[in-house]
């Protein structure tokens, strides 16, 4: 075994630390104006194509910066140490674009593997979140191709994406399918934008399609793939997640440990009281046992030699622990802050905020202990060995 990030794994995590470091400037904007202006998305988009960290999920061919997974999670964890949400303007387009066929490649995920164009993904509705296969949006044959009709709640980036990836029941059959439609077609409205517990860079608006026409040429990925292509990619946005709470935490415990040597009560540092240490040994113990899970995972899915459902379950794992304990650190670190922990202007307070909905997208920790515990049941304990053991 060796545990080292490779020469090229540690150009990587240096490069995101650097583009991370500058992005940092925009953090109290973003906080304070819930959004930023076009000025600061501009400099960012030329910092980004900058840094090489484009599109860090797709190919090299097509513009994309061509990362292993682990690769993408050593870059994940750097841009996770942002508040505001900002590592979200570091685009990685959804993964299921690369089911484009060649024409809709040139015209939806080459611009947005360039910066040119925004995506965002539809799935959830007032009735379908953890059970998306029960979404009631329905894409209707009509003679010239389809008539989407429907609601879609949460679509983060939706305000400021060009195109949505719609989830719709295709057909009498009520094939679950994914569509390609411009935001601008008629009878796609943006209707609420909720104010969320977290300050994100980008809204996650309500959505409804009321008579929304397109062509065939709209489906991606084939008539009745929807629901397997939206599932097929969850190890990897599960392992990104997992690879972003973990960088948050670690920031916060940063500033929480700094913060604990030079603060003084009763006349001594803070840190010199044992049940504040306890607090940091803790969190310590959090990040470190949750990198190495996240990274070995990533690092199994690279490699390719373990099956897909362990993988699955494997993900699953990773999310649920390092989002849990990431969330265990902040809440400590806000502790060590006392009432400054409290102050929005201190990044563990935002922090705070925002890892509490890692807990619930891209399936909630519920939906991950379903997983592992289906996994266990159904195929035996074998999810807990590391590649190449026996049995
Ligand atoms: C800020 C934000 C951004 C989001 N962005 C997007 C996006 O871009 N695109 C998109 O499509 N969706 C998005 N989502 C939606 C997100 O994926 C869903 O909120 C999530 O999957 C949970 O669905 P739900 O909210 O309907 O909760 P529900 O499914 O109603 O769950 C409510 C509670 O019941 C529990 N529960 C449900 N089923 C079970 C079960 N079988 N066993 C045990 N417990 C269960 C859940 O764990 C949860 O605690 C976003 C959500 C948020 C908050």
């Amino acid at each position: 075994m060796d545990f080292r990030l490779t020469p090229r794994q540690a150009e990587l995590k240096a490069q995101a630390r650097r583009l991370a470091d500058f992005m940092e400037r925009y953090e109290a904007e973003c906080e304070e104006n819930n959004g930023l202006p076009v000025s600061a998305h501009e400099s960012v988009r030329d910092a980004v194509l900058d840094s090489g960290l484009q599109a860090i999920n797709m190919p090299a061919e097509w513009g994309g910066a061509g990362l292993t997974i682990l690769e993408q999670a050593v870059v994940q964890e750097e841009l996770g140490r942002l508040t505001g949400a900002l590592w979200d303007m570091v685009w990685r387009p959804a993964n299921a674009l690369r089911f484009c066929t060649p024409q809709q490649r040139e015209r939806y995920l080459i611009p947005v593997i360039k910066g040119e164009r925004r995506d965002c993904y539809a799935v959830t509705e007032p009735g379908a979140g953890s059970d998306p296969q029960s979404v009631a949006t329905t894409a209707t044959r009509v003679a010239d191709g389809w008539r989407i009709d429907g609601e879609k709640w949460f679509v983060t980036m939706g305000d400021h994406a060009d195109f949505i990836i719609v989830l719709a029941a295709a057909g009498e059959e009520k094939a679950p399918t994914l569509f390609l439609v411009d935001k601008e077609a008629p009878g796609v409205e943006m209707k609420r934008v909720p104010r969320f517990m977290h300050t994100f860079v980008y809204e996650h608006p309500e959505f409804t399609f009321t008579d929304v026409r397109v062509t065939d040429d709209a489906i991606l990925g084939g008539l009745g793939q929807g629901y397997d292509i939206t599932r097929s990619w969850f190890t990897e946005e599960r392992l990104m997640i997992a690879a972003r709470t973990i960088g948050a935490a670690e920031r916060a415990l940063e500033s929480a440990r700094d913060w604990a040597v030079g603060r003084e009560q009763f006349g001594r540092p803070i840190a010199e009281f044992q049940l504040v240490q306890g607090m940091l040994a803790d969190c310590a113990v959090d990040i470190a046992v949750n990198r190495a899970y996240t990274h070995q995972v990533a690092w199994e899915v690279t490699e390719g030699t373990t099956d897909r459902k362990t993988l699955h379950a494997k993900a699953a794992m990773a999310k649920l622990a390092a989002s849990e304990a990431s969330g265990r650190v902040v809440d400590r670190c806000v502790q060590i802050f006392g009432g400054r922990g409290y102050d929005r202007s201190y990044p563990v307070e935002r922090l705070y905020r925002e890892l509490r909905v890692d807990r619930i997208w891209e399936g909630t920790s519920e939906i991950q202990r379903l997983i592992i515990a289906g996994e266990l049941t159904k195929r035996g304990t074998g999810v807990l060995n590391l590649p190449g053991a026996v049995g």
